[in-house]
């Protein structure tokens, strides 16, 4: 007998099928399922390891419907909510995590226009965002930590004639392009400094006072067209404008749910795509493998149940008028557990993949690099922790 087949584990659940019973009866994440297969997965190590940016096939997620469940559906979306849009990113992010972020930027920024009470940047600029002509990213990591008093405001801006001026750098935006749009939001400050809240923007990236800069790159996602947005006296008219400073407040509140709950699907993608490598090594070196603290039927567990955790809240939170705010501690303890469950697979799949996983074009080494950005990208973990702390502070604080 071989050591290979000798008392090889039994144990773990068949996975490579489920990936083909997930979604069979929608046409669209059987579209984008094809996509991934035919275009994407040719080109993960081009995306990986030569910053290739796969913008033709984000056009054809567009147009196969992969972001209509951002968008209610008097804007062009398919009444599916949050849901169909994390199980689209799920789809994609399975193969490659850096385009399933993409397909978080562009949603993301197609849901905070939606949420917005400004009609004439909806039917402007929704339908060709949702259908993949426009291409869209956001740029609200810096908004959120200041927001939250963990950085300083990035930009500033002033009030002028008919709109705002805006200053400043964010370090950091993907999904860019000079034909591509971006949300920002940041402080608007009186003459003597002071702030008079927030305003959040629709930018156009080849409109006048900005610039994009391309001065990072990154062990991991590379492929995301990541830029520098540099505002220099750039004049933003309120036509652009998708919450002025008395409504902000509100506005925040009611995107923040779910722009953080939908990045669930690049975790539960990634995840899968681990308990996939930990399968296919376990053909060969399962007798080994079991000695392994992680195995795949506990990473299968916990996917399967982040997975009914974030559908359920997809739902609560669409159903919800005031973008699920009363949800809140719920969706960042379930994306808390996205990111450390995504780095616990990658983990787990690089010791079962073993040496091999160490190969340059092993998809392994390459998982655990994306797991971690599931893990550092806002809201990182050390984010999520501090503010599940807090809740839990104010909430002792109330007198009952
Ligand atoms: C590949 C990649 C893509 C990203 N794409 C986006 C995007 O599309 N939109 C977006 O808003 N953010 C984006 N970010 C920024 C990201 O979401 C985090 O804000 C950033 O990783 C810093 O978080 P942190 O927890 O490390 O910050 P901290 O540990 O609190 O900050 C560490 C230091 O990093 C720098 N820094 C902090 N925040 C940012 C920031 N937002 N941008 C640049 N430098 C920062 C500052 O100098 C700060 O002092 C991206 C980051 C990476 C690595």
């Amino acid at each position: 007998m071989s050591v290979s087949s000798a008392a090889a584990p039994n144990t773990a659940p068949e996975i490579s099928g489920m990936a083909a019973r997930l979604g069979d009866a929608d046409p669209v994440l059987a579209q984008v399922r094809e996509l991934v297969r035919q275009r994407l997965a040719p080109q993960v190590l081009e995306v990986d390891l030569k910053a290739r940016y796969p913008e033709d096939l984000l056009r054809e997620i567009g147009k196969a419907g992969g972001y209509r469940g951002a968008v209610s559906p008097q804007c062009g979306g398919n009444g599916l909510g949050l849901r169909h849009v994390v199980e689209v990113m799920e789809e994609v992010s399975r193969e490659c995590l850096s385009t399933g972020f993409m397909i978080w930027c562009q949603t993301a920024c197609a849901r905070y226009i939606d949420l917005s009470d400004n009609a004439w940047v909806k039917e402007r600029y929704l339908p060709r965002i949702v259908s993949g002509e426009l291409l869209a990213g956001t740029g609200l990591s810096n908004t959120m930590k200041s927001a939250d008093t963990i950085e300083d405001y990035r930009l500033s801006a002033r009030r002028t004639e008919g709109g705002y001026v805006i200053n400043g750098v964010l370090p950091w935006v993907s999904n860019l392009g000079p034909d591509h749009v971006f949300t920002t939001g940041c402080p608007v400050r009186g003459a003597d400094g002071e702030e008079q809240g927030l305003a959040f923007v629709l930018v156009e990236c080849n409109q006048p006072g900005f610039r994009l800069v391309d001065c990072a790159h990154f062990i991991g996602l590379d492929g995301t067209r990541t830029l520098a947005c540099q505002f220099k006296e750039c004049f933003i008219p309120d036509a652009m404008v998708l919450a002025q400073p008395s409504r902000s407040a509100a506005y925040l509140a009611r995107i923040k749910p779910g722009m953080i709950l939908a990045q669930m699907g690049m975790g539960l993608g990634l995840i899968h795509g681990c308990a996939l490598l930990m399968e296919q090594s376990n053909r060969t070196h399962g007798h080994v493998n079991r000695y392994l603290d992680d195995q795949v039927g506990d990473i299968v567990a916990a996917l399967e149940e982040a997975r009914a955790a974030t559908c359920e809240l997809c739902d609560a939170v669409e159903a919800d008028a005031d973008g699920g705010a009363r949800y809140g501690l719920a969706v960042l303890k379930l994306r808390l557990a996205g990111g450390e469950l995504s780095v616990r697979a990658a983990h787990a799949a690089m010791l079962h993949q073993g040496a091999k996983g160490y190969l340059v074009r092993n998809a392994a080494q390459r998982r655990l690099r994306e797991a971690y950005f599931v893990a550092i990208v806002t809201p990182a973990t050390k984010h999520l922790r501090r503010e599940i702390a807090r809740a839990g502070s104010e909430a002792q604080a109330v007198p009952t």
